[in-house]
């Protein structure tokens, strides 16, 4: 049997501990409830890849998940990595309602076909930037919550802080200046997680520019389905206006361009898929349009991935990839090249993603 035949595959939950939880405006996660999908070729060589669970985004469960990898695997069964663009098609289709799933997969499926090929991921999508750094996620709380996590998180070396706001508007000020106090100096970019109605947003912005906030970037302050609001505040602000929850599929952003109604826009594999994230990139790129990858909760697996990827591509203005630092004992192995003040050093990886589960499995 040719060693590229993929012969074998699991699907595993994985869980762990957050040190806080994950608060946004549209819901929490209080632990990591993944789900690992790995490939087997026939010479011993494997392929990992995680399904980010985020039902309070995507509707999307863990035991659906669980059922459309179980599917994916008996129809990858056999299968020759070397064509690993045909399954990943396949895969497009067959996993379409399901993109948590699609994500891991294909995510199994690269990091397979790029081992094989002895090569990491971020050379396969074009070796352009060697190091990034990744913002922090300041999540909703109190305010004092919000200055020890950001100081503490500044100490370790942090200088962008993503905060969540959009929950109580007199809150959110409290957090925001506690940052500020906390981190002087350093960046502040915002999400709102669909929390405002555009009027609202604009007038929030206005109110934290006199109190010397000025946020580096406003992500998702409308609902998804409000084009015609974030078209508003992206004629209305100074700051690029990034459509994240309304940016779910190739088609909306297609259409987002075409109405000129976001400035950015949030690339997250498992809204998109690889194939359709490097469309959206290459949409993205071609209107002018400024680029963040993102992730949902993500252990060092699919983050290190959504690392190489747009490491690989390069031209991302934004980079928040953070969740492993929420994450006690995640059970990955491999991801020194991501360091405690958050760069990724993807010229350190030899092959594939270079993450992979304890035990291998
Ligand atoms: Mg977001």
């Amino acid at each position: 049997m040719k060693d590229s035949i993929i012969k074998k595959f699991s699907v595993r939950e994985m869980d762990a501990e957050l040190f806080t939880p994950f608060t946004i405006s549209s819901g929490s996660h209080r632990s990591l409830e993944n789900v690992i999908f790995t490939l087997e070729a026939a010479g011993g060589i494997k392929g990992f890849g995680e399904a980010a669970i985020a039902t309070h985004i995507t509707g999307e469960t863990r035991a659906r998940t669980v059922k459309s990898l179980a599917r994916a695997g008996q129809f990858l069964e056999g299968q020759d990595a070397a064509n690993y663009l045909g399954a990943m098609c396949r895969l497009e289709s067959a996993l379409d309602g399901n993109r948590a799933a699609l994500a891991a997969a294909q995510m199994a499926l690269l990091d397979l076909s790029t081992r094989l090929q002895g090569i990491s991921l971020w050379k396969f999508y074009g070796g352009r930037a060697p190091r990034l750094k990744t913002d922090i996620t300041v999540v909703i709380g109190g305010a004092a919550a919000a200055y020890d996590f950001t100081l503490k998180m500044r100490r370790a070396g942090f200088r962008i802080f993503k905060v969540k706001t959009g929950s109580d508007r007199d809150e959110d000020f409290r957090r925001l200046e506690a940052v500020k106090k906390a981190a002087p100096g350093c960046a502040v970019y915002l999400d709102a997680n669909c929390a405002y109605g555009a009027k609202d947003a604009e007038k929030f912005i206005r109110e934290l520019a006199l109190r010397g906030i000025r946020p580096r970037v406003l992500e998702q302050p409308v609902p998804k389905d409000d084009t015609d609001g974030l078209a508003y505040l992206s004629r209305r602000l100074p700051m690029p206006v990034c459509a994240d929850e309304s940016a779910y599929s190739l088609d909306d952003v297609y259409n987002l361009i075409r109405r000129k109604a976001v400035t950015a826009v949030n690339i997250k594999l498992t809204k998109l898929g690889f194939l359709r994230a490097r469309e959206v990139w290459a949409l993205a790129r071609a209107a002018g349009i400024k680029l963040m990858m993102g992730e949902m909760l993500e252990s060092e697996l699919a983050s290190a991935a959504a690392a190489h990827f747009s490491g690989g591509l390069g031209g991302f203005d934004f980079i928040d990839l953070d969740t492993p630092f929420f994450i006690k004992n995640g059970g990955m192995r491999g991801a020194s090249f991501l360091s405690k003040d958050g760069i990724y050093s993807l010229d350190r990886v030899k092959t594939g993603i270079g993450v992979m589960p304890r035990g291998g499995k």
